[in-house]
């Protein structure tokens, strides 16, 4: 049996996807700045998938730039934002959970001699839209926040937390990185208030490759690849309309089951939830209330990457912290109070709507003969 609960590291493309990705490689296969039809028929190919993600977050279809994924989005928009901003205002306002692609820029932002306050989760492991609005003054350039964290599931208030700072600092450009939440809870770009939204498409059955930033009309970014002047000279380089495409494709089908899904997946976080209390040493590190698609716990100090060759030997596949991080330990778990042997014996289990219960069943019962097998 293969058991593959690693979707927050990335998921398998839908039939849709393929399908859209094969016939824009095979019938669409035009250069969408070419002059002629094939060049045409390959644009509008392009513009009906940006018109979908756009309606999935209640924008106009201008407003999304295509890139080749959420890292090169979270950089055009942090440097972007700061190239274009930050002559004058030199601070940046961060959540310290946040993913490798921010958190790298941000320290390169840093040795570039801007000021990083990187604010830290409370002893409830929670953020406080107070504690970003303290951090903020009128030297802030940018304030960046993810929606959901990629380690733990917990939801960021990252709605509350840009509607405070916006209050007292309009002039602040706010940047979400919304890859675990996109799909899955409903994101709206008004109503979440960011200036700069990053998508990914392989986290939501799309193909590896492609992603997405929002731009909210009236916001400048200093691009950060420059060259054709594709995507109005936002991000130059022909686009892979094949894996534009198919991120159109994976929208199209995902955007009309968001509830549904949220729904059986919090059936599933709650029915594998009540399976792990039943075995000895797991603790759960992901807060109840956190995005049910994702659910880390620690397994009785057994190093995570023991444990995890472990379940791949029974053909379940988890991660341990962030599948970016390459076996690097992130600081993410300790800001939310995961330290120590809990930080070291941490596994992600990351479901999506196609998990059974009977896939969970059977993790479970690896992961406890598991525990009581396996040294370290
Ligand atoms: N942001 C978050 C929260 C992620 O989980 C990931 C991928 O793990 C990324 C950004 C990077 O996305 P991509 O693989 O499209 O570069």
């Amino acid at each position: 049996m293969q058991v593959y609960l690693d979707n927050a590291a990335t998921t398998k493309p839908c039939a849709e996807a393929v399908q859209a990705a094969v016939d824009a490689m095979t019938v669409n296969f035009g250069n969408p700045s070419s002059l002629h039809r094939a060049g045409l028929d390959a644009q509008l190919v392009m513009d009906s998938a940006r018109r979908t993600i756009a309606a999935s977050l209640g924008v106009e279809a201008g407003c999304i730039t295509f890139t080749s994924g959420a890292t090169e989005s979270n950089n055009l928009a942090l440097r972007g934002a700061c190239a274009a901003y930050g002559k004058k205002r030199r601070k940046i306002v961060a959540s310290a959970v946040e993913h490798a692609s921010v958190d790298e820029t941000l320290s390169a932002l840093e040795a570039q001699g801007f000021e990083v306050c990187r604010v830290s989760p409370r002893e409830d492991g929670r953020f406080y839209p107070e504690d970003f609005v303290n951090a903020c003054d009128g030297n802030t350039v940018l304030l960046t926040m993810m929606a959901v964290n990629n380690e733990t599931g917990y939801i960021l208030p990252a709605k509350e937390v840009f509607t405070a700072v916006k209050r007292k600092f309009p002039d602040i450009i706010t940047h979400c990185d919304c890859v675990q939440a996109f799909m899955k809870l409903p994101i709206k770009a008004t109503s979440l208030g960011a200036d700069l939204i990053s998508l990914s498409a392989h986290k939501i059955h799309g193909v590896k490759g492609v992603g997405a930033i929002y731009i909210r009309k009236g916001v400048r970014l200093v691009p950060i690849v420059t060259g054709g002047k594709q995507e109005k000279g936002i991000r130059s380089g022909t686009e892979s309309v094949p894996l534009i495409a198919a991120f159109g494709a994976a929208v199209e089908k995902l955007g009309k089951t968001i509830p549904k899904r949220r729904e059986y997946t919090a059936e599933l976080k709650a029915y594998l939830l009540e399976k792990l209390a039943d075995v000895e040493g797991v603790t759960v590190n992901s807060p109840e209330d956190g995005s049910p698609y994702i659910v880390n716990i620690s397994a009785a100090g057994k190093r995570s990457e023991i444990m995890l060759h472990f379940l791949e030997s029974k053909g379940v596949y988890v991660s341990s912290g962030s599948a970016c991080s390459k076996g690097q330990q992130s600081g993410v778990p300790a800001q939310f109070g995961i330290t120590g042997k809990r930080a070291d014996s941490a596994l992600r289990i990351s479901m999506t709507a196609d998990t059974t219960r009977e896939e969970l069943d059977y993790f479970v019962q690896c992961l406890a003969e598991g525990i009581s097998n396996v040294r370290g």
